[in-house]
């Protein structure tokens, strides 16, 4: 295969070397179950012990508040759903309007089983108002799911603040954070969160395991029942190989995490920076200063972001228009809706993310190869006198 460049570690992320070396024993030699009494198949559960302590240290929390998953979907789902099957009495639900499908659709999901759902919406920078939130938060609510950072834009809510207006009033709070878990530091101790999200595919890890953390005390039913793993609440037995990997790339990600990420923003601004200068009718969606430091919204008015796609694909440079799980879809994204971005520009938004991985070269690549492409499309837009 020719060589890719990737930028599109919103959607997912290269396994890390690292990750990979520790997970293969445990598809190869170490195939036990760990719930299995000899020792073959029992040695196993102490690696799913050391995995759950190393995602805790990355999270700030106890590691007997980490409950493995199959992914980010798999734990949104299971928190929303479990809080309203632990809470039969209260009927409403409160999110936003900016959230991953994997919310979104499990609470419009609820919402046609006669639950009441508020959608709060946010500003032209993608921020919600916190005034408006503590308005809606009353003592029918079951939960409220507010997602920490956004995949589309990389705009950070003040969940902090979020989670304590939501505390106050005695009601569950859970975040998805499948993008800010690896990306931004977190301490979930000194937290108000009583639920998270995390999967391993966006930081190094592969595709198929996931975290909710259920902090101690938070009334929730069991997901998925059957055995006695996971302490009941997702029964099933484990990803082996996925869980040790989480955890290796839950450590590389703490040694990382201040380093790496200064790294990665240098290259994200220089993208973003000649990007904007060089290319006619460029603008930068959401908050530019509240936002992770790997990823890029940019909109190109009057020309089709999925045609820009296609001309950077054929120099093997990958990125995305829209969230990787809405890409297919003729619709401007939910996101730049919601954030009132105009829909001659909307069309055309492209989300570059970067990861420790990218290099200085592969930017100047980029940015050498867009003013074209956009040139080229414009001369081509109906829209374009
Ligand atoms: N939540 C957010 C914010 C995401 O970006 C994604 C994936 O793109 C998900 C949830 C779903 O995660 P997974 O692919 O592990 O199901």
């Amino acid at each position: 295969m020719s060589k890719v460049i990737y930028f599109d570690n919103n959607a997912t992320t290269k396994v890390a070397d690292e990750v990979f070396e520790a997970m293969k024993p445990f598809l190869t030699d170490l195939y036990g179950n760990p719930s299995s009494m000899h020792t073959f198949g029992g040695q196993v559960e102490k690696y799913i012990r050391h995995s759950r302590e190393a995602v805790a240290q990355l999270l700030g929390c106890d590691s007997s508040e980490i409950i493995f998953t199959s992914c980010g979907t798999e734990s949104d789902n299971a928190a929303i759903k479990g809080v309203l099957a632990a809470l039969p009495e209260k009927k409403k639900i409160i999110t936003t309007r900016v959230e991953h499908p994997a919310v979104l659709a499990t609470c419009r999901e609820m919402q046609s089983l006669g639950y009441t759902l508020i959608e709060l919406g946010v500003d032209k920078y993608g921020q919600i108002d916190l005034k408006e939130l503590k308005s809606q938060v009353d003592e029918n609510t079951a939960i409220v799911s507010i997602m920490y950072a956004n995949n589309e834009t990389g705009v950070i809510f003040p969940i902090d603040k979020i989670a304590e207006i939501v505390k106050t009033k005695g009601i569950v709070f859970h975040t998805d954070a499948v993008q800010a878990v690896g990306k931004i530091p977190l301490n979930l101790s000194k937290s108000n969160i009583d639920l998270l999200s995390l999967s391993g595919h966006k930081l190094h890890a592969p595709k198929g395991v996931g975290v909710l953390y259920i902090k101690k005390g938070t009334r929730i039913s069991p997901f998925l029942v059957g055995g006695h793993q996971e302490k009941s609440r997702r029964a099933g037995t484990e990803n082996v190989a996925g869980i040790v990997a989480l955890g290796k790339a839950s450590e590389l990600a703490l040694k990382t995490i201040n380093g790496e990420n200064t790294k990665v923003k240098k290259l994200r601004d220089k993208l973003e920076n000649e990007i904007l200068k060089t290319c006619t009718g460029a603008m930068l969606n959401g908050d530019k200063i509240n936002r992770l430091p790997n990823t890029t919204n940019i909109s190109f008015e009057f020309i089709e972001g999925e045609a820009i796609l296609l001309l950077l694909n054929q120099f093997g440079i990958c990125a995305s228009s829209g969230s990787a799980c809405t890409s297919g879809s003729l619709e401007p994204s939910h996101v730049m809706r919601a954030m009132g971005v105009p829909f001659t520009a909307a069309h055309g938004s492209i989300r570059f993310s970067l990861s420790r991985y990218n290099t200085e070269d592969e930017v100047d690549f980029v940015i050498e190869k867009m003013p074209a492409i956009v040139n080229r499309l414009r001369e081509l837009s109906p829209f374009v006198k």
